[in-house]
């Protein structure tokens, strides 16, 4: 028997992954739907379908997790836009981003020959490496000549990665992915969340699951439930008192609030550490109904999936060292999602669903509506006329949606060098709290954010290697 605390994708993942080994898992989850960050909810406009948080998933296509399971006999269906990501400048002209590494080169001009020397070789490789980049960052990888050519690049601080590149837009094309890590860019290793991403994308492209995030989180709940797993919604686990007796326990949630329900059953010193745990800067998400779409400026922008608003490389490292001290830039770094540009059936009619959210301070308590908006219309001109609504999320808002998301911080924790090398504490073993029996797997643990559930498979793998040792 195990039970897994949360529903998220590592949840599911870590679910399914015990159930395969032959335990009975019950999920259990304080919301009243299952999902965590992979849900999707119709609002503003009858039968538009707009994310509540993840949308855009070239991390999950490829991982080993998502590629053993078969998901797409549960009904998960991949769609690619035809622009993966664009990164408009005020000039008009782009940064573009193609699944082929050549196309998006020829588009960089002569910075085109360093965009096939950085990504050439690892998107060749990906499907092998991605076992290696898709875990723990500490242990011995299973191909550790291609690792360390991968790796090499990622240990730079994205400004100095930058300079690589001569021109605006790809210099700012490649800021704009490094931001993904919410983190000042001048600082050693934030080139490896952006990279690592390039290179995914590159590999799987920047897909969008069809019908909504949610359908991947219907496709995991589906498995499990073939699997002979039960979820119980409305359930929140506040002490271990209100956990069913198990040998394996897995918890899907921040360090934070692991200490609170495990109280003094967690060793001190790991009890320390995951009340130490570094929280990162905070999203501001605004969805909106868009009558005719979102009237770009550049063309490759009405085509792409995904769209970063923040201007040039040097515009956006300002305002992400800005967030991280705790202030609200004039201008924050945007991201848009035009999900429905390859899953047309999301939108209802000519009005369409856009999904935002601007890079704010963790905690931020005003209101950033204003300036998302200002933002696109920055890029797009007439863009506030086409607004028919719109659904605006705070900071605290989206904590009190998803308690994982303390303050905002979408990402479950800074991602600076010791978080995004070890997870909430340094330890070989990041899935593992040290309490016998009883795991983490949030997007706090290594490889990290996203639907690629890996968190959640290496922490109940890591659970079922204990279990068969005693
Ligand atoms: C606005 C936004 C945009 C994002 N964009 C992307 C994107 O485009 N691509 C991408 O890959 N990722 C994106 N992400 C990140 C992604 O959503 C997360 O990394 C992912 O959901 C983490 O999964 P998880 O399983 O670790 O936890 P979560 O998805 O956070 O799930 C945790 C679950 O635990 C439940 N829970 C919490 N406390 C308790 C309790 N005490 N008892 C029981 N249940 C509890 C919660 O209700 C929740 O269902 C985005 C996130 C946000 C918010």
């Amino acid at each position: 028997m195990a039970t897994v605390v949360g529903s998220g994708p590592n949840g599911l993942a870590a679910a399914v992954t015990l159930a395969r080994a032959g335990l009975t898992v019950t999920v259990l989850e304080a919301a009243d739907e299952i999902g965590g960050g992979t849900r999707s909810f119709e609002a503003i406009v009858p039968g538009l379908l707009h994310d509540h948080c993840s949308a855009i998933h070239p991390m999950a296509v490829g991982s080993p997790f998502v590629a053993d399971h078969d998901l797409e006999r549960y009904g998960l269906r991949w769609r690619l836009p035809d622009v993966d990501c664009a990164h408009p400048l005020d000039d008009g002209r782009a940064g573009v981003l193609l699944r082929s590494v050549d196309a998006t080169a020829a588009g960089l001009g002569r910075d085109g020959r360093v965009w096939k020397t950085l990504f050439d070789r690892p998107v060749d490789h990906f499907d092998a490496l991605s076992a290696d980049i898709m875990g723990p960052l500490v242990r011995i990888p299973k191909h550790p000549v291609e690792l360390a050519r991968f790796g090499a690049p990622t240990v730079l601080p994205a400004t100095v990665l930058a300079r690589a590149f001569r021109s605006p837009a790809a210099r700012a094309l490649f800021g704009g992915v490094a931001a993904h890590a919410f983190r000042p860019l001048h600082l050693p290793m934030t080139s490896a969340i952006g990279v690592g991403i390039l290179t995914a994308g590159h590999r799987h492209g920047w897909a969008v699951a069809e019908g909504g995030s949610r359908s991947i989180t219907v496709a995991m709940a589906a498995l499990l439930r073939d699997l002979g797993g039960t979820i119980e919604t409305g359930v929140r686990v506040r002490s271990r008192s209100d956990l069913p007796p198990s040998p394996v326990t897995i918890f899907d949630l921040a360090p934070e609030a692991v200490a609170d329900i495990m109280g003094d059953f967690l060793p001190q010193r790991v009890s320390r550490a995951y009340r130490r745990f570094r929280r990162g800067p905070g999203a501001f998400k605004v969805d909106f109904a868009v009558e005719g779409g979102v009237p770009w400026t550049n063309a490759a922008a009405r085509r792409a999936g995904t769209v970063h608003l923040g201007g040039t490389f040097a515009e956006i490292a300002a305002t992400e060292r800005a967030v991280n001290a705790g202030r609200m830039p004039q201008r924050p770094f945007v991201l848009v999602g035009q999900q429905y540009l390859a899953d047309p059936q999301r939108s209802a009619g000519n009005i369409h669903p856009v999904w935002s959210y601007a890079h704010v301070p963790n905690g931020y308590p005003g209101d950033a509506t204003g300036a998302v908006i200002a933002q696109i219309e920055r890029f797009a001109p007439g863009f506030r006329d086409r607004v028919v609504g719109h659904l605006a999320q705070s900071t605290s808002a989206m904590a009190e949606f998803n308690s994982n998301f303390g303050g905002g911080d979408i990402l479950t924790g800074a991602k600076d060098i010791r978080q995004l090398t070890f997870g909430p504490r340094i330890t070989l073993s990041p899935y593992a709290t040290g309490a016998p029996g009883y795991y983490i797997c949030s997007a706090a643990t290594p490889p990290g954010p996203g639907a690629h559930g890996m968190c959640g498979q290496h922490a109940a793998q890591t659970a079922l290697r204990q279990l068969h040792n005693h």
